[in-house]
This record gives structure tokens, sequence and C-alpha cells, in this order.
């Protein structure tokens, strides 16, 4: 009876990203929250509910609140693809997000008709999130300590495993100029469309989560077009990272 345990919730933006680990599932019982398809079931024996939440931040969120509050999760990791800001990765290299950050929420300075755009000149005020009531912009959220150190443990055999920041949001960079600032001025390892939405959702409800991608593209390099097979691997690394969790930290899966 999986679902009288507390589960892992798993969220993958698209079908790629998310349908392995569902089709792994035991005992599986599909609920729909909107469109929002939710697999509960047991992988390899742990209570888990995966939930492909489709591409970008409102569907990211929107799909966390609803997953969060209709299974009360232990912890939520949010996975999939995404593309490279550090020239030092490649495709099929696998990113532990210690830390996300929001790309894609910045003001411009005015400029007059004529005057063209300047990545440069972009400046990222951060996103208000409430700190006991009060506002305070933040631009940056944590994964929890505890799943990234579970997470570091876990052998990842096709490519390298690297931890560091991610960047979200609605858009896809392949101008080099901005993918360098986001990877110098940031410390930004890659980007991709949905982690700082979870990680804010899951900062308001006091859950803990981590990011898991693997690398896609590379702008960098030539003939590293977007290729979401990649997604597999990092399902597959997930389905692994999965048994650790419970193993460490206990309280969902088969004694
Ligand atoms: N089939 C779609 C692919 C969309 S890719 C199309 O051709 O339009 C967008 C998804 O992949 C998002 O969920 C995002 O998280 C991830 N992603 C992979 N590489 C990315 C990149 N370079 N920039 C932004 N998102 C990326």
């Amino acid at each position: 009876m999986p679902n009288q345990q507390t589960p892992i919730l798993v969220l993958g933006p698209m079908a790629s990203e998310i349908d392995a680990l569902t089709a792994a599932l035991t005992d599986a019982e599909e609920t729909r929250l909107g469109d929002y398809r939710c697999v509960a079931g047991l992988l390899d024996g742990v209570p888990v509910v995966t939930v492909r939440t489709f591409i970008g931040m409102v569907h990211a969120a929107a799909a966390t609140a609803l997953a969060a509050s209709h299974f009360s999760p232990r912890c939520v990791l949010i996975q999939g693809t995404a593309g490279a800001h550090d020239p030092a990765l490649h495709r099929g290299d696998l990113v532990l997000g210690a830390s996300l950050i929001e790309m894609g929420s910045y003001y411009t300075l005015h400029r007059d008709v004529g005057g063209g755009s300047r990545y440069e000149d972009y400046v990222f005020p951060g996103v208000e999130l409430p700190f006991g009531g009060e506002p305070k912009r933040v631009r940056t959220l944590e994964s929890d300590p505890s799943l990234l150190a579970i997470a570091e443990a876990v052998p990842y055999l096709r490519g390298r495993r690297v931890t560091g920041t991610i960047s979200s949001g609605d858009l896809w960079n392949r101008e080099l100029d901005v993918l360098d600032r986001l990877h110098r001025e940031c410390g930004s390892l890659c980007e991709e469309m949905e982690g700082f939405a979870v990680a804010q959702v899951c900062r308001m409800l006091g859950l803990p989560m981590l990011a898991v991608r693997v690398i896609s593209n590379s702008e960098w390099h030539a003939g590293e077009d977007f290729d979401e097979s990649v997604a597999l691997w990092c399902q597959e690394y997930c389905r692994e990272l999965i048994a650790q969790i419970d193993r460490n930290l206990g309280g969902g899966g088969k004694q």
C-alpha cells in the first residue's frame, strides 16, 4: 500500500524526463491534478510520486504546490535536462544543484529608440520572498544539504558529476556572452526552466528539495546540440539516488 507511506516527490518537465521513472513504479496508481499526471507507487520498494510538470516556471511551481499538498511528500527532486554555462561541461555530464538562481527576473536600463539592448547592463534584483512575514529579495535558493550529501555519494558513470549553481528561467540562452556572464559572475554551471520555481515553492512549504540535471546541450562545443535522450541517464541516476535517500533518511520505504 504505497500511499500510506510518505513518498518522495519526483518532478520531470517533459515526457522524456519522467516516463522512465514512472514506468519503473510498481503498485502504480494515477491521480490527475488539473492536467498534471501524478503516479504514486513503489520504486524498488520506496514510495515515490512522479509528476510530469510540463516546461517552464509556472508549470513547475503549480505542479509542485498541487502535488505537495495532495501527497505530503518528505522531499522533492526536480530533475531533467539542462544547457551548459560552464565550457568544461559536456553532454551527458551531471549537475547537482547546490543552489539555484532565477536568471529570467531582471530589469533593463532606459534606452532611446534605436539604442538596442545590452545584456551587460541588465540588473537582477532577485525574487521577493517572505522572511518571517517580511518580504526580502533573494536571487539564490539552496538545495537541502542532507539530500545533496547523499547525492554526492551516488556514483554517476555516464560522464562527470559536478556540484554547483543552476540557473532557471523561461528562456533559452544561446549567446556565448550571456552564458559567459552567468557562468563567471554568478558561478552558474548550467540553465533550465524549472528548478528555481520548485525551490521557491518548497521553501514556502518547508520541504527539502534537490535539483539534479544532465547536460543535454552546450553552445560551447560543436556537435553538442540538444539531445533529450540523455534524460534517461538522469532518471537512472535518480533511481539510485532515491534508494540512497530512503536508506539514509529512512521513514518511508519497506524495512
Ligand atoms: N522539444 C522542445 C524542447 C524544449 S527544451 C522544443 O524543441 O521546443 C526545454 C526543456 O529542457 C525545459 O524543461 C528545460 O528545463 C530544459 N532545457 C534543456 N536545455 C536547456 C537550455 N539550454 N536552456 C533552457 N532550458 C533547457
